[in-house]
């Protein structure tokens, strides 16, 4: 099945970055030594020339495992200089920073790095330490881990709520732009199989193998597994911690249980594994992008990535303090500082690294959609 996306939506003028890719991928569409790897090249087959939207939709298939460019025989040094993971990455980039709402906004994808994330935290650790100061709280007092003590809990729950609510309503409708750009050349609808393969390939982070099964290559030729086993932990990592926040929300307004949960509870034991899982993630993944092979990926993309990683450690490590001094005098100011880069994290959600896994789940659930027609078709 060839799709002639041509006719169906006008020709636009590329950019620079979606012209190289263009470039690139005609090359490989020759060559297709690379078939058996990941998405982007049972994607690439099924086209014979690459619009604008195809572009965005296949360097976010891209998971940048690397393991095309150290196969190509067309890489740099070769004349045609083929670098799929490098050109996808910096089309990548302009795709979040293109369906950014609003769209005025999008630019702070390239601001998020470490300086960003640490000047806010700060900020937000000021504001908050100036507005218990003004209240009157005994900043060093014993409070027997009792954080409603500091901040009254309906008032953590209005504000991190609505900010929680706004930046996932403002990052849905990009994704939704994204969406509505690149399903304009899925023929047929999404149906539910395409939604299990999706979650699958998502959920496993199915394309961080390679495509081949053996893993991504970092500095070198080897194939290693060990990113997608640090995303693994950040991920999932990530979801306990999630998970954590919700029980302990469902404790405190359906069973009339307030905290502090014991060190044995559900909450608590959730949010420790999530904590340790968003440290060890986060530090293999700071090594590996330290590490890896200066032609992978994106130089402009090295500050969001390492500002999202260094900004995980920092919620984890203050959130697993909190936990262990709890009890203890420092538990007021631990728990500012845990706020503060909490409240970082939710204000770049829409517009940092975050945003990459809903932008890749898209174009997964695209490609599912695709692989499933393809396979009707050549029935
Ligand atoms: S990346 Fe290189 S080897 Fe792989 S398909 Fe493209 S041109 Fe061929
Ligand atoms: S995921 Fe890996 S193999 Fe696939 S295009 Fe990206 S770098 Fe190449």
């Amino acid at each position: 099945m060839n799709i002639k996306a041509n006719n169906i939506i006008p020709v636009v003028q590329l950019t620079e970055n979606e012209e190289q890719v263009k470039q690139a991928l005609q090359i490989c569409n020759a060559c297709r030594y690379c078939e058996t790897f990941c998405a982007v090249f049972p994607a690439m087959t099924k086209r014979l020339e690459f619009t604008q939207a195809d572009i965005h939709y296949m360097a976010n298939l891209c998971h940048n495992c690397g393991a095309c460019l150290h196969a190509c025989q067309y890489a740099p040094p070769h004349e045609f200089g083929v670098n799929i993971p490098q050109v996808m990455a910096q089309v990548r980039l302009e795709t979040y920073q293109k369906f950014a709402v609003p769209a005025s906004f999008g630019s702070i994808y390239k601001k998020t790095g470490i300086s960003l994330v640490s000047a806010m935290s700060v900020l937000f650790f000021l504001i908050m330490l100036g507005g218990v100061l003004l209240n009157g709280t005994n900043l060093l007092g014993l409070y027997q881990g009792d954080f409603y003590a500091i901040f009254r809990h309906n008032f953590l729950a209005v504000l991190f709520g609505s900010v929680f609510i706004l930046v996932f309503v403002l990052l849905g409708l990009g994704i939704a732009k994204f969406w509505k750009r690149i399903s304009k050349i899925i023929p047929e609808g999404v149906e539910q199989p395409d939604i299990l393969q999706a979650s699958k390939n998502v959920l496993t982070l199915k394309y961080l193998d390679g495509g081949h099964g053996k893993g991504c290559n970092e500095e070198d030729d080897r194939y290693t597994q060990i990113r997608r086993v640090f995303h693994h932990f950040t991920m999932y990592g990530f979801l306990l911690c999630f998970a954590a926040t919700s029980v302990a929300t469902m404790y405190h307004y359906f069973l009339g249980l307030q905290a502090p949960y014991a060190y044995s509870s559900l909450p608590v034991i959730l949010g420790t594994l999530g904590g340790s899982g968003l440290i060890i993630g986060p530090i293999g993944l700071l090594y590996l992008n330290i590490k890896r092979h200066p032609l992978h990926g994106d130089v402009k993309q090295k500050p969001m990535d390492r500002g999202f990683i260094f900004l995980l450690l920092l919620i984890s490590v203050t959130g697993l303090l909190l936990l262990a001094f709890r009890d203890t005098s420092a538990m007021a100011l631990l728990l500012i500082a845990h706020l503060a880069t909490v409240m970082t994290f939710f204000l770049t959600i829409p517009f940092g690294k975050f945003a990459h896994g809903f932008y890749r789940s898209a174009a997964l659930l695209k490609f599912a959609v695709e692989e499933r027609i393809a396979k009707h078709h050549s029935k």
